[in-house]
Order: C-alpha cells, then sequence, then structure tokens
C-alpha cells in the first residue's frame, strides 16, 4: 500500500506561518479560503478587480485584495482560477511578484504537466488537490471531517515543499480524511483520463447509448430515463458504499448475471483500445493542444457540442420526470450558490 498521511504526521505551524493568497473564490477557492483561515492560518483572497464573489468573501470575514496584490503581499500563492485562465494571470499578475522561497500551489496539475506556467528556480511548485468538489471540501471541513486529497511537489526549491503541501492540506482538513503522494504528472494524466473515459466522457455517451436504443426501438422514453439514467445513482450509491460486489450483492442475481455476462460486450477490445488512445492523447501532450487552442479560438466546438447535448431528447423528457420529483434537486440550490462568479 502507498504511504497515507493523517492528522499526526502533518505540521499545521508550517502553513501557519506563512501570508496565504488564494486566488479565485469559487468550488474551490471559498473552501480553501474558509477553511484555512478557520484553521489558524493568515489568508488573503486575490479576486478581480468587480467580480462578484468579493461581497461573499469580504461577508464571510476574508480579506479580499486584487489578484497582483495578493500575490506581492502573500508568499504562498495557491491559484484557484479556472485552469484555461491560469496562465494568463500568471504572467500578468502572479509571476512579477514572486520572490525566492515561495511557494506557487495548485489544485490541479494541468498548467505544469503541459508547460503552461513555468515558474522560477528560487520558488516551490506544490499541488494540494482535494478529491471531491470544493463545496464538499468545505462542508466536511465544517462537520469535522475532510476530503482525501493528493499533494505532489513540482519544483522543491527550499526543501521543504512537500511538508508545507501536508500542512497546507491539514489546514484544509484533509489529513481527517488522507493524504497521498502523488506527482503532477499522475495527478493531471489520471485526472483527465478518469474524466474522458469513466466519470464525464464515458458515463454520458454510455447513458445516452442505452437510452437512444431503448428509444429507436420503440419503447416509451420514458421507460428509457428511469431505466438508463435515473435508476445509474442507486447503482452508483451502492458501488460508493460497498465496491462493485457489494452492488451486485443487492441486484437479483439475473441482474448480476447479465452484468457479468453481458458488460464486457458492451465494453469490449475495441473499446479497450480506444481508452488506449485517449490515455496516449493525454500523455503526448496532444489533448491538451487542441484543449487550448480551442480555449484560444474562442471554444466554437465546446460551444456548438455542449448545445447539441442540451437540445438531446433525453434532456426533455428528463426535466418533465423530474419536475415530478422535485425531492431530486433538493440541494441543487446550493451547488449554484458557491459556484463562479
Ligand atoms: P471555479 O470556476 O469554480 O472558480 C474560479 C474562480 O476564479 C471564480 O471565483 C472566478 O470568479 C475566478 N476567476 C475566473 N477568471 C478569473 C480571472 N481572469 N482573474 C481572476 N479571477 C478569475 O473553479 P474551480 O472549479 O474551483 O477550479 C479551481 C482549480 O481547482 C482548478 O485548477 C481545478 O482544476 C481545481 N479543482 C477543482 C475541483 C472542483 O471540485 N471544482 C476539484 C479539484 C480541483
Ligand atoms: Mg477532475
Amino acid at each position: 500500500m502507498a504511504t497515507l498521511y493523517y492528522e499526526s504526521d502533518a505540521d499545521p505551524s508550517l502553513i501557519q506561518g506563512r501570508k496565504v493568497a488564494i486566488l479565485g473564490y469559487g468550488s474551490q477557492g471559498h473552501a480553501h479560503a474558509l477553511n484555512l483561515s478557520e484553521s489558524g492560518v493568515d489568508v488573503r483572497v486575490g479576486l478581480r478587480e468587480g467580480s462578484s464573489s468579493a461581497t461573499k468573501a469580504t461577508e464571510a470575514g476574508l480579506r479580499v485584495l486584487p489578484v497582483d496584490q495578493a500575490s506581492a503581499e502573500a508568499d504562498v500563492i495557491m491559484i484557484l482560477l479556472p485552469d484555461t485562465e491560469q496562465k494568463a494571470v500568471y504572467d500578468a499578475q502572479i509571476a512579477p511578484h514572486l520572490q525566492e522561497g515561495d511557494c506557487l500551489m495548485f489544485a490541479h496539475g494541468f498548467n505544469i504537466r503541459f508547460g503552461q506556467i513555468v515558474p522560477p528556480a528560487g520558488v516551490d511548485v506544490a499541488m494540494v488537490a482535494p478529491k471531491g468538489p470544493g463545496h464538499l471540501v468545505r462542508r466536511t471541513y465544517t462537520e469535522g471531517g475532510g476530503v482525501p486529497s493528493l499533494v505532489a511537489v513540482a519544483q522543491d526549491a527550499t526543501g521543504k515543499a512537500h511538508d508545507l503541501a501536508l500542512s497546507y492540506a491539514h489546514g484544509l482538513g484533509a489529513t481527517r480524511a488522507g493524504v497521498l503522494d502523488t506527482t503532477f504528472d499522475e495527478e493531471t494524466e489520471t485526472d483527465l483520463f478518469g474524466e474522458q473515459v469513466v466519470l464525464c466522457g464515458g458515463l454520458t455517451a454510455l447513458v445516452t447509448a442505452g437510452f437512444e436504443t431503448l428509444v429507436d426501438a420503440g419503447y416509451q422514453p420514458e421507460s428509457a430515463y428511469f431505466e438508463c439514467l435515473h435508476e445509474l445513482k442507486l447503482i452508483v450509491d451502492l458501488m460508493y458504499e460497498q465496491g462493485i460486489a457489494g452492488m451486485r450483492y443487492s441486484i437479483s442475481d439475473t441482474a448480476e448475471y447479465g452484468d457479468l455476462t453481458r458488460g464486457p460486450r458492451v465494453i469490449d477490445q475495441g473499446v479497450r483500445q480506444e481508452m488506449q488512445r485517449i490515455l496516449g492523447e493525454i500523455r503526448d501532450g496532444s489533448f491538451a493542444e487542441e484543449w487550448i487552442a480551442e480555449n484560444r479560438n474562442g471554444r466554437p466546438r465546446f460551444h456548438e457540442l455542449r448545445a447539441a447535448g442540451k437540445a438531446h431528447p433525453i434532456e426533455e423528457i428528463g426535466a418533465e420526470l423530474r419536475a415530478m420529483m422535485p425531492f431530486i434537486s433538493a440541494g441543487k440550490q446550493r451547488v449554484e450558490d458557491i459556484s463562479g462568479g
């Protein structure tokens, strides 16, 4: 087993002895700023002029500064801006204020892994990446828990970057759940692979294809929706709580036999080969290059594909059916409240 760090492994005083700037107050930013602040860390939040998050952060009792001033004042700078914005903000407002011994931190390795941000030699470069959405990083902390996190060091100028990252993770509440060492390469590549192949891309394509297959065969779209989308959460909850074998214990033997014999026919050798090709595009940088170019060009393909997804019949029938089950969306407002701005 790999080494996991827990509360007694971290030295809380390391991060408490630094001046920390949290840049951005979105999903991750608000959670890092509030958790660290309540863990006795000297936090300032860096936001753009006129940011709608400034009021929220100020009302939460945090000090808000423009990004360049926060960067100048701090000696630990955690960049929690959208990955696609980080390079431009770094070049204009962070890099000019970096001093020897400062620590630049990230919650995802994209910009370091793909060479978009190249920090100067005298600066520590570390990652503290919670393995969960920001609103859970905040909520579990207030409940006395934490979200498991990864730490990594890309550049260790001071020789103390790892201890500092672990101390930061501790302030975030992550050592209550477990902190795992990784590298910027591993975190970035596995994160992109997971979201493309399993969690987001693979899953939405699987659900949509199953829905279309049933509807095309003449079944009611309502049946297809319940079967291919709605029930998914119930199955995933069982897997999350008890693993795949535990989920199989809860389903009928008929379902389990179909699972065991038909699953590998859906995810066959061809699909596995495509997974390897996708992993190859991640590792050789061609996915990153494509996405960076897409952003530079104003995201035409992204907007087109997003619009096509929204117009799919599964959305129309889903909206009607979910409106009859208001309990499903009970937690939705909270997620929207803390996102972006
Ligand atoms: P987000 O979109 O929720 O928030 C981004 C914040 O940056 C917002 O406050 C926004 O107003 C601000 N911002 C945007 N452009 C800006 C600019 N040009 N100048 C100044 N401020 C600007 O982002 P997020 O989801 O919290 O992601 C932040 C980082 O955390 C990313 O590196 C992401 O990969 C990583 N991460 C996110 C999650 C998650 O749950 N969302 C999980 C793990 C890691
Ligand atoms: Mg991710």
